[in-house]
């Protein structure tokens, strides 16, 4: 169900980052929940997929703020007057250090409660990643370090793999269609990863934030439903799409190689991809450390979408393009999306 147990009266929660991929899943799920949400939106952000985001989270309620994190005298004006209990940091993988001067911000007005830096991913304390995906994990490494330092509140989100299939050269999988010629599995595929939906990282963050069993932990996604290995991902999907796929192998060496090559941000993504499906990242360690907690043991009645209810989702927009395509082609319909045996964007 999409209680939240945990909502609070005002919370007034700053949310950076809305119109990036996660962050517009953590911005849904903050107005979902009924808390005043205020989004912090760069004025130089001006592409046209991310202005129609930015006035979709608007008409659902999302109060706009322009300015950028880097200006701290401005996020402190921005935190004292709108009185902001909570921030919710999804800046991207380049934008990492960017949140020192928000930090500076938070610690100054003393006002907000709980801090969650961009993370949402791995536990950066423990994995271990190739470069130039080590680099990156360095830099998230030096924030929690930043964020304690300071004394503040915070919350780290470590919500694994984002339901989709998990290309390796692709920084937003969730935007893309699983495969529809070939399958490239990594290792031999039982190497097994936790596949959340963006909707639930967006709607677990925002339920943990309130909750003071959360209050300077590392919070751990790790939903046994979601548990699945690439041969499964591979034999789920096919289900959905009525057909069998070949399965090519790509070997530890070739997702190396692909680390090596060090083009931004895709080796990142490789480096990444070869730490969960090589070396188990995800599943290598157990959760003994006293700041560890896991949200299915903090939520016990509250689900997850499973992988399958996720490619449903894809597969109906396979569906809905070949309805679109086999429509006479008219003036108002000549930009259709037409299927090929390639992945597209959606
Ligand atoms: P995106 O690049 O999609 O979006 C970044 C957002 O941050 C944009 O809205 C951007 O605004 C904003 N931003 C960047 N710098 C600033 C700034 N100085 N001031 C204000 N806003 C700023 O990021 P992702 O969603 O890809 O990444 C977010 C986090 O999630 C990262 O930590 C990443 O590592 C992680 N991640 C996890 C995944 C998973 O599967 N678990 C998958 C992908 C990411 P603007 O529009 O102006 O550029």
């Amino acid at each position: 169900n999409g209680s939240y147990p945990y909502e609070s009266e005002n919370g007034q929660t700053l949310v950076i980052g809305s119109s990036g991929f996660i962050g517009r899943f953590i911005t849904e799920a903050c107005l979902d929940s009924g808390r005043p949400t205020y989004i912090l939106v760069r004025s130089s952000s001006n592409s046209p997929s991310k202005a129609s985001t930015i006035k979709f989270l608007q008409d659902k309620g999302a109060i706009v703020i322009y300015g950028s994190i880097t200006d701290q005298e401005f996020m402190e004006k921005v935190l004292r007057e709108y009185k902001i209990e909570v921030v919710i940091s999804a800046v991207g993988g380049e934008s990492i250090l960017d949140q020192f001067s928000l930090i500076e911000a938070i610690k100054n007005v003393k006002t907000v409660k709980r801090f969650v830096p961009s993370e949402f991913g791995h536990d950066i304390d423990r994995a271990e990643p190739v470069e130039p995906g080590l680099t990156m994990y360095g830099q998230k490494s030096k924030i929690r370090r930043q964020i304690e330092e300071c004394g503040i509140p915070y919350s780290y989100i470590c919500c694994n793999s984002i339901a989709a299939w998990p290309y390796h050269d692709n920084t937003h999988p969730a935007d893309v269609l699983p495969p529809l010629d070939r399958f490239q599995i990594y290792g031999d595929g039982t190497v097994k990863a936790y596949f959340v939906a963006g909707s639930d990282i967006g709607k677990f963050t925002v339920m943990s934030i309130d909750d003071d069993r959360t209050l300077n932990k590392t919070v751990h996604f790790q939903p046994p439903s979601n548990l699945l290995n690439m041969n499964e991902m591979a034999s789920l999907w096919e289900t959905k799409i009525g057909r069998v796929l070949p399965r090519v192998n790509v070997t530890e060496q070739d997702l190396l190689q692909r680390a090596q090559e060090m083009r931004i941000p895709q080796s990142v993504v490789a480096a990444i991809t070869h730490d969960i499906f090589i070396n188990g990242c995800q599943i290598n360690f157990s959760l003994d450390k006293t700041t560890d907690v896991e949200v299915c043991s903090l939520y016990p009645n509250t689900s997850f979408r499973t992988i399958a209810e996720c490619f449903d989702d894809f597969a109906k927009k396979i569906s809905d393009n070949e309805k679109a395509v086999s429509k006479p082609v008219t003036a108002s319909n000549t930009e259709i999306f037409v299927p090929t045996a390639k992945p597209e964007a959606l």
